[in-house]
């Protein structure tokens, strides 16, 4: 790339697995040559929640601060790249407005905004204080409870319910699930379905399945619940004092609807997202339709057909291969030859506690359990691996 004292910039909107490996990824470009480029990120929290670690967080008062990890060391010293600590509300095709009314303007952008998982997985609030504190009253409020229901046999049900269960063994817990086959996701062995019910039964969790509960308060917004709720299934009463909702990951790329390309006022924005998940359609190039400059990955994109951290850390860094190739081919004059993210795994681990878990290799079904699980994942949470993306120790 020829090297131009013009920087171009590069805005990365949230800061999680997408768009710390999108970072990472321009970062090490940078190194080996393209001085010019800026990185800005745009993330409205105040630090990287690591919500593999969640769950740990709620039954392990240690770990609650762990999953909160500074952006600090993101970027090297005095480096030219920035963090900005503001919420994008509209995207448009050469710049970015803020919730502060702030504008960012911008020669690539890439769209990194995730998703949103009721509490204690994910937070609706920005501040990881406030984050915190309700990880720890949901912590104390268990400890004085004697029955615990979780509602939502996904993957996040099925740890959540298991973490509970292993830190206070002596309370009842009761998972109950829609359908008739936990963590049902396309393209996961049978092997793994199966394997959570046996592994969740042998832990001692009570679960019910095939029942829709709509327990009365407990909502997105309020998805932990101290409250006497007695749920009857046409098998058994469930009575429980306190609730989580496990249910309902949601996306919010509202911002999207002010992009239009430059000189079209007719333009219907409502075309880049899916009208029911609200994903971003993207081509296998992560660009936008219409816009080579705009890119998504991660949960907020439509790439993987299951959200998990994996997909993401294999599919986001081709946002920094196809900007630095556009530069390139730019400089020369040519047309960029751009790549696809090809294949990522469909790898679930379910951990179930520190020594706990339930893996299923995809294709051979074969299922491993704790001692695998507790290599692979259980123990730490995979905390060293977001740690190290953030250069923090
Ligand atoms: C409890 C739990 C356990 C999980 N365990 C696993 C696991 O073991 N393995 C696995 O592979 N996957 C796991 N997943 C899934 C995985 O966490 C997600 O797939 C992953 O977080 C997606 O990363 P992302 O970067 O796309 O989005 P997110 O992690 O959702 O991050 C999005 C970021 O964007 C920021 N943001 C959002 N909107 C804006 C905006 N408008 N302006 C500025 N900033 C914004 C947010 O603050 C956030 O930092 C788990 C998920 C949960 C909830």
């Amino acid at each position: 790339m020829a090297q131009t004292t013009e920087l171009v910039k590069v805005v990365v909107v949230g800061g999680s697995f997408a768009g710390v490996a999108t970072i990472q990824t321009l970062l090490a470009s940078i190194k080996s040559g393209h001085k010019n480029i800026q990185i800005i990120l745009i993330e409205k929290r105040d630090a990287r929640h690591h919500p593999i670690g969640a769950f740990r967080a709620l039954v392990d008062a240690e770990y609650a601060k762990r999953v909160w990890i500074p952006y600090s060391n993101l970027f090297p010293k005095d480096s030219h790249h920035k963090i900005i600590q503001d919420k994008v509300t509209q995207v448009h095709h050469d710049h970015v407005v803020l919730a502060s009314g702030q504008t960012v303007a911008f020669d690539y952008l890439a769209l990194c905004t995730g998703s949103d998982n009721p509490a204690p997985a994910k937070f609706l609030a920005d501040s990881s204080k406030e984050s915190i504190a309700i990880t720890n009253k949901a912590r104390e409020d268990l400890k004085k409870s004697k029955s615990v229901v979780v509602v939502g046999g996904g993957a996040c049900g099925v740890e959540l319910a298991g973490e509970i269960k292993n830190a206070f063994p002596d309370k009842k817990v009761t998972l109950i699930h829609s359908s008739q086959t936990l963590v049902d996701y396309p393209g996961y062995s049978p092997a793994l379905k199966a394997g959570a019910l046996t592994h969740l039964r042998e832990l001692g969790v009570d679960v019910v399945l095939g029942v829709q509960a709509q327990i009365e308060g407990l909502t997105f917004q309020n998805s932990i619940q101290v409250a006497p709720r007695t749920i009857v299934t046409p098998g058994k009463t469930i009575e429980s004092d306190i609730q989580f909702l496990s249910v309902g990951n949601r996306v919010d790329t509202s911002y999207i609807s002010t992009l239009k390309p430059a000189n079209s006022s007719s333009f219907d924005s409502s075309t880049l997202v899916h009208a029911d998940s609200h994903q971003i359609k993207v081509q296998k190039t992560l660009q936008l339709f219409g816009f080579d400059n705009i890119f998504a990955a991660g949960d907020c994109a439509d790439y993987s057909k299951v959200q998990t951290a994996a997909a993401t850390g294999a599919v986001a860094p081709t946002i920094a291969k196809n900007i630095i190739a556009l530069e390139e081919a730019k400089a020369k004059n040519k047309t960029a030859k751009l790549s696809n993210p090809g294949w990522y795994p469909s790898l679930m681990l379910l951990a179930t506690g520190p020594e706990t878990g339930v893996i299923a290799m995809p294709l051979i079904g074969t299922r491993f359990s704790n001692s695998i699980s507790k290599a692979l994942k259980s123990k730490d949470l995979m905390i060293g691996m977001t740690n190290s993306s953030m250069n923090w120790k």
